[in-house]
């Protein structure tokens, strides 16, 4: 098997609400240009966890590093800008915009997230000219050219999540964080995303994501990692996640 790379490396990061532990993670590691899953019941940590690696939410403690360099503690934007990204549910303010707005918003790199897409930050023009040319590619990519000056409200679910992902891709991030990505798509779109998750790791990119449908995760997964009560439990190859018995029980409430 290939030699480990980890592009991500999360040590002893932890984040509590009140009484309650929500992430309690002592060692991860996601391989460079592979698909992670991450696995758990409900309430395990998982959007927490993202949350925290992502700097949209304050780890309590912990270290972690990204392509060899630490960033925990670092904001949405500079860990953007150092190619991690995830990807948001179109908040109300964005589903106003048309979705090549949507798209340019994307461009600044997870800042505007934050702002609720409110406005678009004013640009130079030969960024301005770039970007759009960048948007314009993927939304061709991800079948969405035809809706560009559609607003983004006016988008099926399935549409949705193909745009939080296109979006997403605008600052060309090298790893890419999908958080329940088929949630809420109907079965034809399910096959056009998972093709496109894995096309983006066969591009060389890595992608984490969480999800529930365990066909789903066992057909495109390179290594899963079950989260429950906010500790990894178990990780390894679909395979072994399949048959480990722990990971059955945390999955049955048992
Ligand atoms: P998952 O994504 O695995 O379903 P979450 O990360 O959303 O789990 O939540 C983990 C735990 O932390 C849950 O018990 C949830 O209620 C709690 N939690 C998450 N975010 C907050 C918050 N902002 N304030 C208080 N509790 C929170
Ligand atoms: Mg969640």
């Amino acid at each position: 098997s290939a030699k480990p790379d980890p592009i991500l490396v999360v040590d002893g990061v932890r984040r509590s609400f009140g009484g309650l532990t929500a992430v309690d993670v002592e060692h991860l590691e996601v391989q460079r240009g592979t698909i992670t899953a991450l696995i758990g019941p409900n309430g395990a940590g998982k959007s927490t966890l993202f949350n925290l690696l992502t700097g949209f939410d304050r780890a309590d403690r912990g270290r972690w590093s990204f392509d060899g360099r630490q960033i925990g503690g670092r904001s949405g934007h500079q860990v953007a800008r150092a190619g991690m990204v995830r990807t948001f549910q179109l908040t109300k303010a964005l589903t106003r915009m048309s979705v090549l707005d949507n798209m340019l918003l994307g461009a600044q790199g997870q800042l505007g997230e934050r702002l609720a897409g409110a406005f678009l930050r004013p640009m130079w023009k030969s960024q301005e000219k770039e970007n759009t040319a960048r948007a314009l590619e993927l939304l061709e990519r991800f079948k969405l050219i035809d809706k560009r000056d559609e607003i983004a409200g006016a988008l099926s679910g399935g549409q949705r999540k193909l745009l939080e992902m296109a979006r997403a891709l605008m600052t060309d991030p090298s790893t890419i964080m999908l958080d329940e990505p088929m949630a809420g798509v109907n079965p034809a779109l399910v096959q056009s995303l998972l093709g496109h998750i894995t096309s983006l790791r066969d591009e060389g990119k890595t992608v984490l994501f969480v999800e529930h449908d365990m066909d789903v995760i066992m057909g495109i997964s390179d290594w899963i990692v079950v989260l429950a009560q906010g500790q990894v439990i178990a990780e390894g190859r679909p395979s072994d996640i399949r048959s480990n018995q722990q990971v059955i029980d945390a999955y049955l409430g048992a």
